[in-house]
């Protein structure tokens, strides 16, 4: 008898349902063979959106993308336990292993599309600059009058030439985008 073992978290607890491993030990006697947790790419839907018209897995807990080239630091850094969203590190992995057979486009390469999508969270504190043609965004004034120098030489404290739109962005990081979906 073949029986999947699920590995909880990141105690290397082994549970069968509700069942500890103690108590399947007992009820098998010494005939367990431990296989690989079974999770298909449908067991993984509350953890992931894939859009393949971006070529993007969107994290469903944060509403930004999971990195393709490094999806585990992703759950490092936002669903260990003592997060708000805590993963299963098996999940973390099964993650992994089925990014890894897409063909997911580097954050670097992705475009802003201009359009909302609906997996990605809203960030409704953002800036678009006015200036003709420029259509860049940030999301605090600061940004916006260090982005305007872009554009003229000297920028006044008082100076505003951007307004308030709400944003989206792919991925967060060092490959953050921010894109006005024109939501107002
Ligand atoms: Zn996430
Ligand atoms: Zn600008």
């Amino acid at each position: 008898m073949v029986v999947a073992l699920e590995i909880i978290g990141e105690t290397g607890l082994l549970s069968w349902g509700d069942r500890n491993f103690t108590d399947l030990t007992h009820m098998l006697g010494e005939k367990i063979f431990i296989v690989s947790t079974i999770m298909t790419p449908q067991d993984l839907k509350p953890y992931i959106t894939h859009l393949p018209a971006f070529q993007v897995i969107v994290c469903n807990l944060c509403g930004t993308c999971v990195p393709p080239n490094d999806p585990l630091l992703h759950y490092k850094k936002n669903h260990t336990v003592k997060k708000e969203h805590p993963i299963l590190m098996n999940v973390r992995h099964k993650v992994a292993d089925y990014m890894a057979t897409l063909d997911l486009c580097e954050p670097k390469k992705v475009t802003p599309p201009h359009v909302r999508i609906p997996e990605l969270k809203v960030i409704s504190e953002g800036y678009r600059c006015k200036y003709p043609g420029c259509d860049a965004c940030g999301t605090s004034h600061g940004s916006m009058r260090t982005h305007y120098y872009a554009h003229q030489d000297n920028v006044p404290n008082d100076f505003i030439n951007w307004e308030p739109t709400a944003l989206q962005t792919f991925f967060d990081g060092q490959h953050r985008k921010y894109d006005n979906p024109y939501l107002y």
